[in-house]
C-alpha cells in the first residue's frame, strides 16, 4: 500500500548522479583519508597573525588535544563546549574530540552567561573552551557544576582554569583506543528548528560525513573545493554552515582555509590580495557591505572564482549588483539548516557540464539525497512550479534533538523526512526557490533569533501580560525581531523600559528592534499565536 503511495508522490533528486560515501568512517578518518597528496601543504592560515599550518600538523596537533583531552578527563560520548571565535585552536578542539569519540557544542562566545550556561546545562558539557576574554562569563557556572574551564591563551594565570598547551603537549601515541559508531554524535549546534526554544542537534559522524561528501565530491575531480583552493573562513565556525561546509570540505579536498576572527572590509580586501582568496563563502549582509565599499577598485580581487552564499535569503537585486562587481567570479547560493546536516540544495557551478546559475536559486538538491515539497494543509507532495513546505531525505540529517523525542517527531516524519519550515518550489530546471518561511524562526545577518525565548522572558515581566515576537524586514540584518506585548493593568512600562530589559538578558542580535503595545496577541483557539497577523500588521505600515 506504501509502495502504492510513492508512485504517486513527487520526489526530486539531484541532476548529477548519486556517488559513493564512506560514511562508515569517522569524520576525522574521512577528513584526512587522502592527506598524504597533500601532506606538506598549507592547512589553515591564521588571517591574523599569518601563521599557517600544515595538513601534517594540523593531523598531528589534532591527535596530540585528542590524547590531551583523555588526560584531563574527558571521554568517549563527553560534551565538550567551545566558546570560541575563529581560531586556530577550534579546529584542533573539534577534531581532537572527535578522535576520541566526544561531541562538540558550539555557542557565540558573545552569548550573555545565562545564555551559555543554559546550553552547557542542557547539553552536560563537562569542559568549555574560550579565550581569556570570556573566561569571568562562566567561571561561576563551571564552578558550581563542577564543570573545567580552559583556555586557549597561556597567559591566563589563575589556579582553577585549564590551558590548552595542556592538550598540544600531550603525546600523541596516547589516544586511548575507541571505537566509533557511525551514528555516534560528533557535534552539537543549538537551532531552535522550527518551533520553540534552541535544542541540541546532533550531528553524527555518518552525518557530516554524508554531508561533505555530497558537497565536494565527485567529478570535477571536486564539485566545489579542491586542493588549489584557499577559502576564506570569515563566517564563525561556531555556526555550523561555516564549520561543515567551509572547514570540514575544506579540509577533505586538502584546500588552504584561511581563517579571520570576525568580518573587517579593508582587512578582508587585503588578505583576498595577500593570499589570493579563491573561494569567499558568505552570508547576504557580507555580500551587501561588500557590494557598498568604496575601497573595492583598489584591490585586486581577481583570485575570487567563487562567492557563495547561505544562510539567509539573498535577493535577486543584490546578486545582480555583485555579479556586476565581481566579474570574475561565479556567484552561487546555499541553502543549508542546521537540523539538516546543514546542507540541503547548492548551486553546481563547477559541474562538468556546468549548469546555468539562475537569480535568486539555491541551486539543486545535494546527491545522495531526496526532496519533497509538501503542501502544508494537505501534507501531499507537490509537483514542479508549486509550492510549499521543503522536506529532505538522507543520512545526511540530524540523529534528532538531544533529550527531546517529541521535537524530533515534529521535525522529523515516521518516513524519515525532515520538514523545513521553509516555503519554496522547484522549477523546470531543478532549481529551488525559497519564497517564504512557514517557521517562527527569525535571522538577524544568518543568525537565529528564535521568538520563544524573547517571548518567555517577556511573559515573565511583573508589568507585562502577553507578548509575542515576529521578525521585521531590516536592509542591513536581513531581519530584525520585534516585539508586540500587552501590558498588565495599570502599567505604564515604556519600549525603552522592555528593550532594555531583553539587551540586559540576550546576545546583541536578539535584542528587540521596536516594541508595539497592543491590547491583544491574536491567537488561534490552540493558543497558537497568529504570527502571520502581525507581521501583515508590520507590512502594513509600523503598528505605532
Ligand atoms: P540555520 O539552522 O541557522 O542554518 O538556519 C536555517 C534557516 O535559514 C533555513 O531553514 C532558512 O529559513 C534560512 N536559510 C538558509 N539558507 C537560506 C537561503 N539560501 N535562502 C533563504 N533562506 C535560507
Amino acid at each position: 500500500e506504501n509502495k502504492h503511495q510513492d508512485n504517486h508522490e513527487f520526489i526530486f533528486r539531484s541532476k548529477l548522479p548519486d556517488i559513493y560515501i564512506p560514511n562508515h568512517l569517522p569524520l576525522h578518518t574521512y577528513c584526512f583519508e587522502n592527506i598524504s597528496q597533500f601532506h606538506d601543504r598549507p592547512c589553515l592560515i591564521n588571517g591574523n597573525t599569518g601563521e599557517t599550518f600544515t595538513y601534517a600538523e594540523v593531523e598531528l596537533t589534532s591527535r596530540r588535544v585528542a590524547a590531551g583531552l583523555d588526560k584531563v578527563g574527558i571521554q568517549q560520548n563527553d560534551v565538550i563546549m567551545l566558546l570560541l571565535p575563529n581560531c586556530p585552536e577550534f579546529a584542533f578542539a573539534f577534531l581532537g574530540a572527535s578522535y576520541i569519540g566526544a561531541m562538540i557544542t558550539t555557542a557565540n562566545p558573545f552569548c550573555t552567561p545565562a545564555e551559555v550556561a543554559k546550553q552547557a546545562k542542557a547539553s552536560n558539557a563537562k569542559l568549555i573552551i574560550t579565550q581569556s576574554a570570556y573566561v569571568d562569563k562562566v567561571k561561576g557556572f563551571a564552578k558550581l557544576n563542577d564543570v573545567k574551564v580552559m583556555c586557549v591563551e597561556d597567559e591566563t594565570s589563575s589556579e582553577d582554569v585549564l590551558h590548552f598547551s595542556e592538550l598540544t603537549s600531550a603525546d600523541e601515541s596516547e589516544i586511548p583506543a575507541v571505537k566509533i559508531n557511525p551514528d555516534d554524535v560528533v557535534a552539537l549546534p543549538y537551532s531552535s528548528g522550527t518551533t520553540g526554544l534552541p535544542k541540541g542537534v546532533m550531528l553524527t559522524h555518518k552525518g557530516l560525513v554524508t554531508s561533505v561528501a555530497q558537497q565536494v565530491e565527485g567529478e570535477n575531480p571536486n564539485l566545489y573545493f579542491h586542493k588549489e583552493d584557499v577559502i576564506l573562513c570569515v563566517l564563525p565556525l561556531f555556526h555550523i554552515y561555516s564549520l561543515n561546509s567551509i572547514f570540514l570540505c575544506g579540509l577533505r579536498v586538502g584546500a588552504a582555509i584561511l581563517i579571520m576572527q570576525k568580518f573587517d572590509i579593508n582587512k578582508f580586501l587585503e588578505l583576498v590580495e595577500k593570499e589570493k582568496v579563491t573561494i569567499a563563502p558568505f552570508v547576504p549582509p557580507i555580500v551587501l557591505s561588500i557590494t557598498k565599499c568604496p575601497d573595492l577598485h583598489r584591490y585586486d580581487l581577481s583570485s575570487i572564482r567563487m562567492v557563495m552564499s547561505g544562510g539567509a535569503p539573498m535577493g535577486k537585486e543584490l546578486e545582480d549588483t555583485v555579479r556586476a562587481k565581481l566579474p570574475n567570479a561565479k556567484l552561487g547560493q546555499g541553502y543549508g539548516m542546521t537540523e539538516a546536516g546543514p546542507v540541503l540544495s547548492m548551486c553546481l557551478a563547477f559541474a562538468k557540464e556546468p549548469f546555468e546559475i539562475k537569480s535568486g536559486a539555491c541551486g539543486t538538491v545535494v546527491r545522495n539525497a531526496e526532496m519533497k515539497i509538501m503542501d502544508p494543509d494537505t501534507n501531499e507532495s507537490l509537483p514542479r512550479n508549486q509550492s510549499g513546505e521543503i522536506c529532505i531525505r538522507g543520512s545526511q540529517i540530524m540523529k534528532g534533538y538531544l533529550n527531546d523525542p517529541e521535537a524530533t517527531e515534529n521535525t522529523i516524519d515516521k518516513e524519515g523526512w525532515l520538514h523545513t519550515g521553509d516555503i519554496g518550489y522547484i522549477d523546470d530546471d531543478d532549481e529551488l526557490f525559497i519564497v517564504d518561511r512557514l517557521k517562527e524562526l527569525i535571522k538577524y545577518k544568518g543568525f537565529q533569533v528564535a521568538p520563544a525565548e524573547l517571548e518567555a522572558m517577556l511573559i515573565s515581566h511583573p508589568n507585562l501580560s502577553d507578548a509575542a515576537v515576529v521578525s521585521m524586514k531590516d536592509e542591513a540584518a536581513g531581519e530584525v525581531p520585534v516585539a508586540f506585548v500587552v501590558r498588565s493593568n495599570g502599567s505604564k512600562i515604556s519600549e525603552d523600559d522592555i528593550k532594555q530589559y531583553i539587551s540586559k538578558q540576550v546576545v546583541y542580535y536578539k535584542r528587540l528592534s521596536r516594541v508595539f503595545f497592543t491590547d491583544k496577541i491574536p491567537k488561534a483557539p490552540s493558543g497558537k499565536i497568529l504570527r502571520k497577523d502581525l507581521r501583515a500588521r508590520l507590512a502594513a505600515g509600523l503598528p505605532n
